[in-house]
């Protein structure tokens, strides 16, 4: 039998069950087990009986089952979505998109299943060397809440084609799609014990699979804290770090103010602004900076806030209490401080917490904030959009650096000077031009600095679920 859930939930005292609500009513629309201990265990132990198999099928044989999984969630994709949403919150179109997007991931991977599994280094008189890339056994996964599905297909993908069994921690408020998708691999024919779902909070399943002396690597996406936590429980063992970001984005005086806007709503209202390269602070060039906050303000008058089940809604509700009081908080404090001025949005929703019900903020967008605002100093992680003016690339690019994470960074222009200067001196892990916030499978994606350690996606993200094993001929 696949373990798809936390067991009995035997170490989780008083309460056994974990409530799922939804973000938009406070519904709870389903419970799951509080998973412990002896749920990881046994996980693990699962995961450790099926590796032998699993490692012993060819790459294409796994690439495959991925292949076939990937299809059964593309037929159910409508269904899925709105699990996705009524657990998390996002509008509807955006939750279908990740859904898809888990289907891309699952291709991708199945596609490169002819990758070769290692090199020959010859050596001449003293011999050849051939080197195999093995898997790591059982691997360990813990994702958030924001991209449930998407950062599940991020590690499931290239964990399972290079041959790994896993375990995965989904966040105890969004479980449900996460263990939807585990029984669709299992259907599709991926043997039980291969991809297992292990629900719980952080503080028990999180540590307990860190700390798990049988998990050959863990791959950990959330924020800095937590972050720093997983690796000091994990003592020795392979970790990875996909953390928290304060993503640039530049608009320089060239640029199409119209495209440059749209990016910038996107960028920064997708998912209700909780993610973690989401467009967190935008420099726009001086010489354009009156006419592209006078677009920027109207646009967003377009966004239309409100349970994402609604398909004219083009914003959810943020995820939990705790995030939508740390927003409110943050945007207080530019009122009271006089940290700024708010050109468009400002407060909760009509109808909203904390008097009404579901978590809607309205998307704002602050002009003119002054050097100590949290708003610059944190990730912010809502709907709130700091714009300040920036007279040159350099200054700009420096602006862009001030901060203590480095995931990504835009530029808008058509200047290719400015492009070079970016990409070279930006710190961070993806530079996009004219664009930003889209990360498709195949390209290589993680932080420097705060923003974590490691690279998901791409090819190369299935070698970071191996180990190099080398053969020395002496002839
Ligand atoms: P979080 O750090 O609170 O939780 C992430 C996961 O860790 C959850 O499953 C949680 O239950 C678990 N966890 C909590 N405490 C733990 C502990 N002590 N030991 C082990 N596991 C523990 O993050 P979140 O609020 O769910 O997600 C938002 C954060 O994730 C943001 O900072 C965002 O930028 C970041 N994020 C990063 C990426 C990336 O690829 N770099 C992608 C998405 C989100």
């Amino acid at each position: 039998m696949q373990m798809l859930i936390g067991g009995k939930g035997e170490d989780s005292g008083e309460g056994t069950w974990i409530d799922v609500n939804d973000p938009a009513t406070g519904e709870i629309i389903d419970r799951v087990p509080d998973g412990g201990k002896g749920d990881v265990g046994a996980a693990v132990d699962a995961a450790e009986t099926a590796f032998q198999a699993w490692s012993e099928k060819t790459m294409r044989e796994r690439g495959l089952l991925l292949v076939r999984a990937a299809g059964i969630v593309r037929e159910r994709h409508g269904n899925l979505g709105a699990l996705l949403t009524r657990e998390q919150g996002k509008p509807i179109a955006e939750a279908r998109d990740e859904v898809r997007g888990f289907a891309n991931i699952l291709e991708f991977y199945g596609g490169i299943s002819s990758l070769p599994a290692g090199d020959v280094i010859r050596l001449g008189k003293q011999g050849d060397c051939i080197t195999v890339r093995e898997p790591l056994g059982v691997c360990g996964a813990i994702i958030p809440w924001n991209m449930p599905v998407l950062i599940m297909g991020w590690k499931t993908g290239p964990a399972l084609l290079a041959g790994n069994t896993l375990v995965l921690k989904p966040s105890s408020s969004t479980p449900l799609t996460s263990l939807t998708l585990a029984s669709i691999m299992e259907e599709a024919g991926v043997p039980p014990g291969v991809l297992n779902v292990v629900t719980g909070s952080g503080g028990k399943v999180g540590e307990a699979l860190a700390a798990h002396p049988s998990i050959g690597k863990l791959s950990f996406t959330g924020s800095c804290e937590t972050g720093r936590r997983v690796q000091q429980v994990a003592g020795t063992k392979e970790v990875t770090l996909e953390l928290g970001g304060s993503d640039a984005m530049i608009v320089m005086e060239d640029a199409d103010i119209g495209k440059a806007v749209e990016g910038a709503v996107r960028g920064r209202f997708y998912n209700a602004g909780q993610t973690c390269t989401a467009v967190k602070r935008l420099f726009v060039h001086e010489d354009i900076y009156g006419p592209f906050i006078k677009k920027m303000a109207e646009r967003v008058q377009g966004v239309k806030v409100g349970n994402g089940l609604d398909p004219m809604v083009t914003m959810g509700p943020l995820h939990n209490r705790q995030q939508f009081e740390r927003i409110a908080g943050l945007v207080l404090d530019v009122k009271e401080l006089g940290q700024g001025n708010i050109v468009a949005g400002g407060s909760p929703s009509p109808g909203s917490a904390p008097e009404g019900k579901g978590f809607f903020f309205e998307p704002t967008v602050v002009t003119d904030v002054s050097p100590g605002s949290a708003l610059l100093s944190e990730e912010v992680f809502g709907p709130v959009l700091p714009v300040m003016t920036c007279t040159d690339i350099g200054s700009a690019i420096a602006s862009a650096n001030r901060t203590r994470y480095g995931l990504g960074a835009s530029v808008w222009t058509h200047n290719i000077a400015y492009v070079r200067e970016v990409f070279d001196h930006v710190n961070a892990g993806v530079v996009w031009v004219n664009r930003h916030l889209t990360v498709p499978p195949e390209i290589p994606f993680g932080g420097t600095k705060e923003s974590g350690t490691g690279r998901e996606n791409g090819y190369r993200a299935v070698e970071g679920y191996t180990k190099t094993k080398t053969l020395f001929l002496g002839w």
